[in-house]
């Protein structure tokens, strides 16, 4: 029953939006003023934002937006709402050899890490989350069912393996292995190779967070805050389940690819910054555009083979999670409703808006 729950969802591309809420010191600044409404539909859902002409008088010239999406989720959702929408649908089949990926997607401070990790944990592109503590995030959640469906007899030969790195500059580095450096190549038959990247077996959803939090130590460094230099990269976590019988030993399965996207406002040009911020605001940009038209590639079922993966790093390391005949990704837009952040949620949302 379970399976069959699963299909009845099954579409190639899901794109989700979450508001978030207000947070205490943007309900002050803005006298409580929230400019996301989100409807729900179930099966779809609608955005509307009230997007103020002039900042000054809010009342009197207001426009509104709609954009529309697959699910949109209010500030009352939680990372088990979001789950449910997302990923869940994508873990049978995950037992049965897919390649999944789920991304999240936003300007810093929109929620990505907040859906991604949970509320309780200061690992991996924490943000300064001091709320609810019981509030686990998709990467957990996950865990549970996976580790829940490795129990049962006819998967028993599988076991679940993590990865864990990030993608800066450009370049990639491991963040189980003191943040070494890996390569990423395409072997003569174009499948795409990690020489230098470690992968850890895991036995439960808590060794997985007991690594990711390890991993968290090695993120980049060198300018303010742990949360700054987080949005300055892409952190992926990849879990594999590997096989393990007869001849054909550790043979790779299914994979899913959980990517915490850099801030989506550091790929926007910048002039009053260094040098190194101005390239690193380039490379960002370059690959969330190309993740964009990878994404639309797999929408319209066009042609794999004219895709351009090597338009940037990100797509370069997904490309074989999306060649695969039934390949699947799923895209959560983070936003927020302060009237400060109006302008990147409208980036977001038509972004989201284009991918399918
Ligand atoms: P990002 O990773 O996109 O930069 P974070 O996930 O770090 O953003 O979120 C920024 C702040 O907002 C954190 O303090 C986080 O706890 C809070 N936050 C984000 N999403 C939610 C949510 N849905 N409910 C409650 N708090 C949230
Ligand atoms: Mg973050």
């Amino acid at each position: 029953q379970y399976e069959d729950e699963i299909y009845e969802y099954d579409m190639k591309i899901r794109v989700i939006v979450r508001k978030r809420p207000l947070s205490n010191n943007e309900a002050e600044k803005s006298g409580g003023i929230d400019v996301i409404h989100p409807l729900d539909y179930g099966d779809f859902g609608k955005v509307l934002v009230y997007q103020p002409k002039t900042r000054v008088d809010l009342t009197k010239e207001i426009e509104t937006v709609p954009f529309s999406y697959d699910n949109v989720f209010g500030e009352s959702s939680t990372n088990v709402d979001i789950y449910q929408r997302s990923l869940r649908n994508l873990i049978v089949p995950f037992f049965k050899g897919q390649w999944s990926t789920v991304f999240a997607y936003g300007q810093t401070g929109s929620g990505k890490t907040y859906t991604m990790m949970g509320s309780n944990m200061t690992g991996i592109n924490a943000g300064t989350a001091t709320d609810d503590a019981s509030n686990l995030g998709l990467y957990y959640l996950a865990a549970l069912d996976i580790f829940d469906m490795v129990q049962r007899p006819e998967y028993q030969h599988l076991k679940v393996q993590v990865s864990l790195f990030e993608i800066y500059g450009g370049k990639l580095f491991d963040l189980l292995n003191s943040r070494g450096p890996v390569k990423c190549l395409e072997d003569s038959r174009g499948k795409v190779c990690f020489p230098g990247l470690t992968e850890h077996p895991i036995d439960g959803p808590d060794r997985l967070m007991e690594l990711i939090e390890l991993g968290a130590q090695n993120r980049s460094t060198g300018t303010t805050s742990r949360n700054a230099d987080s949005s300055r990269s892409h952190a992926v976590l990849q879990l594999k389940l590997r096989k393990d019988i007869g001849r054909k030993k550790n043979v790779e399965h299914g994979r899913l690819n959980f990517i915490d996207l850099a801030g989506s406002e550091r790929g926007v040009d910048t002039n009053n910054c260094s040098r190194a911020t101005r390239l690193e605001g380039a490379e960002i940009n370059t690959s969330l555009l190309a993740l964009k038209e990878v994404i639309r590639a797999l929408a319209t079922g066009g042609s794999m083979q004219r895709i351009p993966f090597r338009g940037s790093k990100l797509t370069q390391v997904l490309k074989d999670s999306f060649i695969g005949e039934n390949s699947r990704c799923c895209m959560v837009a983070c936003i927020s409703p302060a009237i400060e952040n109006c302008e990147q949620t409208l980036n977001t949302l038509r972004y989201a808006d284009r991918v399918k």
